[in-house]
């Protein structure tokens, strides 16, 4: 732990948030700037013990939001933890998420002695069995497992003092929700709860009556709004089209550096890796059938840029925190408006910006639809490739009120020839690009009160 005195001049701007030394020095060394605008208005309750309902998608900040009240609540107030105690808890969906979290509490905490384990599915559980052994400060789990290891005993949640449901949407989604309930009823009441979800469903809603006591209640982006720093688009295809298609995007426009492409099928994910690998696109793809090593191995690679592309699945990409993907590709539209939120939230993180193309065919046009009328607007066309299917566009949704039509040339081509397609497009000038420039958190507000098991 870094001496107060060497720290105390450092300035972060989120000295006003009354964090500790240690925590602002290893904030600076993360070269954050201001608090974005969750950490700026949920800190300050969270700091007091506060129950907390955070409206937030992913890219926010909102991990910082809850990892730093209660690294600090851990530092104030340190008390021995027993054998197979757990002093706080945060619940997260899936093991990505899960990992991501623990390493956010790891980078946050360096400068504090603090003791934490992660716990998920799908792989041998005597490691972690090891790391409960002698109790841990802070402990991310994904609710299946935890509840498999409370249920044998080689945990307790007698002493939690703070509970974190993130990603509370997608657990309910999950079917989670009986895990949940018997995780929570495992814990003493008098503990700090906090519940984050990009969506407030009416069944969180419920759920946050249920868990949370008083609780302040922070909305960063309205339920459902799409990340307003994200250029979104929509790309009519015959589905026949869509791999030339994908393939052209990824070849034509170099500004493409990072690219996340989405699917709806495991299948499908693995398809569209082998063909993009096949021609020299360098992809790898990521869900649920992959073993836990081989998911890390793509991210990693895909993290440090080795792989341009990762094709994946909602299941696998939900809270996937990887900086600076400047494209998210929706290959297929999720049948589910609400995750398109959560796939286009992986791009434009924290401040900076980014696009979404989706790849529409006609039988997607009502998804499309949904879409609208979940994020409230209607998405640009752009008919500026080789692959237009305007009968799919003039095909009527019914909410396409402003959807500007990008660089238009105002024919409708329907499927063609392929090759034909394809060198046409090579001489547009084709880009689905902008200048990008790095965004900056804003300031939001701040207001008190008091409480927190001990
Ligand atoms: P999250 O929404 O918690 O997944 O965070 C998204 C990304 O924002 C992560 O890469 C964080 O490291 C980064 N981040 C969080 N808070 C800040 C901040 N105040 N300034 C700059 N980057 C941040």
């Amino acid at each position: 732990m870094l001496a107060n005195s060497s720290i105390q001049s450092m300035q972060t701007g989120f000295e006003t948030l009354n964090l500790i030394n240690p925590i602002c020095q290893a904030l600076h060394e993360e070269k954050y700037i201001l608090p974005t605008p969750i950490q700026e208005q949920a800190i300050p309750y969270l700091v007091k013990g506060r129950d907390l309902l955070g409206c937030a998608q992913t890219g926010t900040g909102k991990t910082a939001a809850f990892a730093l009240p209660i690294l600090q609540w851990l530092e104030q107030d340190r008390e021995a933890v027993s054998p197979k105690g757990v002093r706080s808890l945060i619940l997260a969906p899936t093991r990505e998420l899960a990992v991501q979290i623990g390493e956010s509490f790891r980078v946050y905490g360096r400068h504090l002695r603090i003791k934490q384990a992660v716990i998920y599915g799908g792989v041998r559980p005597a490691l972690q069995i090891r790391a409960l052994s002698r109790g841990v400060d802070v402990l991310v789990a994904t609710p299946g497992r935890l509840l498999d290891l409370l249920n044998q005993r080689q945990l307790r949640l007698d002493n939690v003092g703070v509970l974190v449901l993130d990603e509370a949407d997608r657990m309910l989604d999950m079917g989670f929700l009986p895990d949940i309930k018997k995780i929570c009823s495992a814990i003493p009441s008098s503990r700090q709860t906090m519940l984050f979800s990009a969506t407030l469903p009416s069944e969180i809603v419920k759920l946050s009556r249920n868990f949370l006591s008083d609780p302040v209640k922070v909305t960063v982006n309205p339920p459902s709004s799409t990340v307003d720093k994200i250029e979104q688009k929509v790309l009519f295809v015959d589905r026949e089209n869509k791999s030339d298609l994908l393939e052209f995007i990824l070849e034509e426009d170099e500004s493409i550096q990072r690219a996340l492409v989405f699917t709806r099928t495991k299948h499908g994910a693995n398809r569209i890796a082998k063909r993009l690998s096949k021609v020299k696109i360098s992809t790898e793809a990521i869900h649920g059938n992959k073993s836990q090593s081989a998911r890390l191995q793509a991210l990693e690679k895909f993290r440090s840029g080795r792989v341009r592309v990762l094709v994946a699945t909602d299941i696998a990409s939900r809270g996937l925190d990887v900086d600076g993907i400047t494209h998210v590709i929706n290959y297929e539209l999720p049948k589910e408006a609400e995750s398109y939120v959560h796939r286009i939230g992986r791009t434009a993180r924290a401040g900076t910006d980014g696009i979404a193309l989706s790849l529409c065919d006609a039988g997607e046009k009502s998804y499309l639809r949904k879409i609208e009328l979940e994020i409230r607007c209607s998405l640009n066309i752009d008919q500026n490739h080789p692959f237009h299917a305007q009968s799919i566009a003039s095909k009527k949704t019914g909410v396409r009120k402003s959807g500007s039509k990008n660089f238009s040339d105002g024919r409708g081509r329907g499927s063609r020839n392929k090759s034909t397609a394809r060198a046409e497009g090579k001489n547009k000038n084709f880009s689905f690009s902008r200048n990008r420039s790095p965004g900056k958190p804003v300031n939001g507000k701040k207001n008190i009160r008091n409480k927190r098991a001990s």
